[in-house]
C-alpha cells in the first residue's frame, strides 16, 4: 500500500492527480487481504486499468486506487475451428491482440491499438473499425467488491450497447473484473468493409490479408489519425457518437446537407460527433492547455499542465454550443472520476 501517490503515471490525459492510497493487484488473493485491511473502510474506491478512460477532475482522489495489475492468458481448444481465450483484467490489451494476431487467432485485429487494459474492455464494450468487444466475448469473471463473492457473467447478462454495459451503468463500480473469456477463430473471417481498411491493405501491396495484415493496416491508420497519449494527454473521444431519429436526422440534414451519419438498425441515425464538434467551430481550438485535437475532433487534448477541472469545463463549453447549433445534446463517453 502507498500512500499519497501521484496518478500521473496511471491517466493517459496525464494529469497529475494524487491519491490518498494505491494498491497494485498482481492476484485474487491481493484484493481479499485489502478488503480484510483496515483500508478497506475508506469511502472512495477505484479500480484502475490503464487510465485511458478516465477523466479525474479533482487534484487529489481521496480514496483507494486499485491498480490492475494480475496477469496470465491461456488459450483452449473448443470443437470446430474455434479457441476459448482467458484474458486477465491487468494484462495489456495491444499486446494481449497482438498475441492473439501472432498466432493466427481471428477476432481481435479490428480492435488492434486501443490503450488500456483486458478488464477494462467490457466496461464500455470498446469498439473499433465495425467490431465491438461483444462480438468476441464470451464470460467475465468478477469480484463482488460489497460481498466479496466471485461471481460470473455471460454475454447476455452484460448489457452490452454502444460504448456502454452494465458495468459502467445500473452495476457501476460493484464488481471488480478479474479475467475475460473470448472465442476466437481459428479460421478467421475478416471484416474490411469499415473506414479505410482497404485502401490501407492495398497501399500496403497485399493481395490475399490476414489477420496480421488487417492488425498491422488499422495500428497504420489509427497511428496517422489519433495523438499518442505518450506524446500529448488525451482519452481518445471524449464524446459518444449521438444516436438521433431517422426523422431527427432528415431534418437536420435539410439545414445541414453535409452532416455525417451512418443509419443504423431501428430507424435511427449513429451521429459522428466529430463532424458536429468541427462545424461548431472547435477543430483545433486551445484555451490555455486544453484543446480539441487539430486533426480529430472528437479528442480533447491536455497540452501539458491543464487540470481535470479545465477539461471537463472545456468539454462542457462543447457540449452547450453543439446543443445550441444542432440542438444535439453529446455524452461523454469518458469516465469523470
Ligand atoms: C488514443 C486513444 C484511443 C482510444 N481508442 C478507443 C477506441 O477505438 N475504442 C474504444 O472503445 N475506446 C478507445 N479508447 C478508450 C480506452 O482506451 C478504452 O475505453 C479502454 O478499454 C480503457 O481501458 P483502461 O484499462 O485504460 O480503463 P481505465 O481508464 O483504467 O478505466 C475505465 C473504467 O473502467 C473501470 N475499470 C477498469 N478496469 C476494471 C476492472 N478490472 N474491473 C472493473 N472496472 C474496471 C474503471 O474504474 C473506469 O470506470 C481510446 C483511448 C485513447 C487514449
Amino acid at each position: 500500500m502507498r500512500r499519497n501517490v501521484t496518478l500521473k503515471p496511471y491517466n493517459t490525459f496525464g494529469l497529475d492527480v494524487m491519491a490518498a492510497y494505491v494498491v497494485s493487484v498482481n492476484d485474487i488473493n491481493d484484493i481479499e487481504r485489502i478488503r480484510k485491511s483496515g483500508y478497506w473502510q475508506v469511502e472512495k474506491k477505484l479500480i484502475l486499468g490503464g487510465g485511458s478512460n478516465c477523466l479525474f477532475l479533482d487534484d487529489y482522489y481521496e480514496g483507494l486506487v486499485l491498480l490492475m495489475n494480475n496477469k496470465g492468458i491461456s488459450i483452449n481448444e473448443l470443437t470446430g475451428d474455434r479457441v476459448m481465450v482467458s484474458a486477465a483484467a491487468g494484462e495489456d490489451w495491444t499486446g494481449f491482440v497482438q498475441r492473439m494476431v501472432a498466432s493466427g487467432y481471428g477476432g481481435l485485429e479490428n480492435l488492434s491499438m486501443i490503450p488500456g487494459k483486458v478488464g477494462a474492455s467490457p466496461m464500455q464494450n470498446v469498439g473499433a473499425y465495425g467490431v465491438e468487444v461483444k462480438d468476441v466475448f464470451y464470460r467475465l469473471h468478477a469480484m463482488d467488491l460489497e460481498t466479496g463473492k466471485l461471481v460470473d457473467f455471460e454475454a447476455s447478462e452484460c448489457e452490452f450497447g454502444y460504448r456502454t454495459s452494465v458495468f459502467k451503468t445500473e452495476l457501476h463500480g460493484r464488481y471488480l473484473i478479474l479475467s475475460v473469456d473470448f472465442i476466437l477463430q481459428k479460421q478467421p473471417v475478416l471484416n474490411l468493409n469499415y473506414g479505410s481498411i482497404k485502401e490501407e491493405i492495398s497501399r500496403m501491396g497485399i493481395q490475399n490479408p490476414g489477420v496480421l495484415d488487417v492488425s498491422i493496416a488499422i495500428s497504420n491508420i489509427r497511428r496517422s489519425k489519433l495523438p499518442d497519449p505518450l506524446q500529448i494527454g488525451n482519452a481518445g473521444s471524449f464524446f459518444k457518437n449521438p444516436v438521433v431519429h431517422q426523422l431527427v436526422f432528415d431534418d437536420l440534414k435539410r439545414e445541414f446537407p453535409d452532416i455525417v451519419g451512418h443509419s443504423d438498425k431501428n430507424q435511427t441515425v449513429k451521429l459522428a460527433a466529430g463532424w458536429l464538434i468541427e462545424k461548431a467551430g472547435w477543430k483545433g481550438a486551445r484555451v490555455g492547455d486544453v484543446g480539441v485535437h487539430q486533426h480529430q475532433a472528437l479528442v480533447l487534448v491536455n497540452y501539458g499542465s491543464a487540470t481535470g477541472r479545465d477539461i471537463f469545463g472545456f468539454a462542457m463549453e462543447i457540449q452547450q454550443s453543439v446543443k445550441e447549433k444542432f440542438g444535439i445534446v453529446l455524452e461523454p463517453e469518458v469516465n469523470m472520476i
